[in-house]
């Protein structure tokens, strides 16, 4: 050092430990920087870095001193003052009191670890201490401002991370991959989301094929217990006639993740994450495709942003508006899951599909290795509203109102005619209450699963819906 030099100011002394906080922060590390002075220079500077050193005792601060007891061959720092830009720990504390340093100025103070005043205050012991003064607070806002950017971008980054990867939420559970590989006649790549605040981190799969700027886009909902599967007889007819086709699986169903718990299911949730979807995918030309739950929640969704769609298709459904009695048909359905919770899928499926194969009625078992994985299957016969006062009765009836009175678009009604729970006399009373909605097609052969004859209705479909 000249000795000629004019003595640096205290905010230039500050500025100057600023500065390694900022370099410390570009390397990852929190922005804590520190200079020691003699004789009004600048002698030895530190930042932190006990990420990058391994060293848990890197703080700007000891870096510092270690730098000035080597600058000036002595351990003791006697006419030596250190800049820092945090309240020093109880660690750095004692070593300046081992340093002898003259003084200490510290910008920010740290209310979590400062030991100059916030958590303790080592300077102020009389047996530790007959050296060393302190004084907090210069240049504290410009400090406390660059460690909040730091903390306020890790946690963006931590964020951007955790969606990317999707990590899997404690209270949920995921089915291995392994479960769906080389499913029958679903050759689909499996797409992900799970940042709609109505998820909260769960993961949700959806299949989305065909050209973003097609003139029509199929959106398929399934019901409860199938998945995304029970739509791959349609989805090519509608891919082959240029369409867009996007199939999410509910949460609870197919490869999304599924809640631990039964109570974590409720039809408003369900509806909020299908009304959240739309919207992330900004779905416009939407056909709507729906049948079961598809119904029961998706019917419910058109009325809160009607611009997005010009159309629907509805199979074996209802809007279960809580003023009139469920049918006998679904009554005995509840029951029947009441009483047998972990009923096996496959054979459900078989039972009213003759013409499909073992494998294709295994796939509905493929999103549930246990019990623990169907938390969905439980919970769904018992929300469907029954009561005028029940969660989405309410807005079912809104629902009711709005097909019968505001629906513009166009209607095509299917129906499984041997479909005890949902069949053709609830479709009946539904064609009445959808607008301008045409005679249904009968498909004599299907049952509650229409789509598992869907092929002729999708290339109907096709046809009817061609603008
Ligand atoms: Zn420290």
């Amino acid at each position: 050092m000249l000795p000629n030099l004019e003595p640096l100011s205290p905010q230039q002394c500050m500025q100057a430990a600023l500065q390694e906080a900022q370099a410390a922060a570009t390397a990852g590390e929190v922005p804590v920087g520190a200079v020691v002075l003699r004789h009004g220079q600048i002698i030895a500077t530190g930042r932190n870095a006990p990420i990058g050193a391994h060293d848990p005792t890197a703080h700007a601060e000891i870096v510092a001193l270690r730098a000035a007891a080597q600058a000036l061959g002595n351990y003791r720092l006697d006419d030596c003052e250190l800049y820092v830009t945090l309240e020093p720990c109880a660690m750095c504390a004692g070593a300046m009191l081992h340093a002898r340093l003259a003084r200490v100025v510290f910008a920010a103070a740290d209310p979590k670890t400062g030991a100059a005043g916030s958590v303790t205050n080592l300077f102020a012991q009389a047996q530790l201490n007959h050296h060393t003064q302190v004084q907090g607070g210069l240049l504290a806002e410009a400090s406390a401002q660059l460690l909040g950017q730091f903390f306020q971008t890790r946690r963006q980054q931590k964020m951007v991370q955790r969606m990317q990867t999707h990590s899997l939420r404690d209270d949920a559970l995921r089915t291995p991959d392994a479960r769906f590989a080389q499913l029958p006649g679903y050759p689909w790549a499996a797409r992900y989301v799970s940042d709609l605040p109505a998820l909260a981190g769960l993961r949700m799969h959806y299949l989305d094929e065909g050209p973003p700027s097609a003139a029509t886009t199929w959106l398929c909902l399934h019901g409860n217990p199938a998945w995304s599967y029970l739509y791959r007889k349609m989805i090519p007819v509608f891919l082959q006639a240029g369409g867009r086709v996007l199939a999410p699986d509910m949460p609870g169903f197919g490869k999304s993740d599924k809640p631990k718990k039964d109570s974590a299911h409720s039809f408003g949730w369900h509806r909020q994450v299908l009304l959240e979807f739309v919207e992330r995918m900004d779905l416009k030309n939407v056909v709507l495709v729906v049948q079961d739950w598809g119904g029961i929640l998706g019917l419910t969704l058109p009325m809160a942003a009607a611009q997005r769609y010009k159309g629907l298709l509805v199979m074996n459904t209802t809007l279960a508006t809580g003023d009139a009695p469920l049918s006998p048909g679904f009554l005995a359905w509840r029951e029947m899951c009441a009483k047998n919770p972990e009923f096996d899928l496959a054979r459900l499926l078989a039972r009213g599909n003759p013409q499909m194969q073992a494998e294709e009625c295994a796939a509905y078992m493929a999103p549930f290795p246990d019990a623990g994985h169907r938390a969905a299957t439980r919970a769904f016969p018992p929300m469907v509203p029954a009561l005028e006062a029940a969660d989405g009765a309410g807005i079912s009836r809104q629902a009711l109102q709005f097909w019968q009175h505001e629906w513009t678009g166009q209607s095509l009604m299917a129906v499984g005619m041997q479909d005890p729970v949902l069949g053709l006399p609830v479709m009946r009373a539904l064609q009445k209450n959808i607008r301008n909605c045409p005679e249904p097609m009968l498909i004599e052969q299907a049952g509650h699963f229409v789509q598992e004859h869907g092929e002729p209705i999708a290339q109907a479909a096709v046809r009817y819906f061609k603008l």
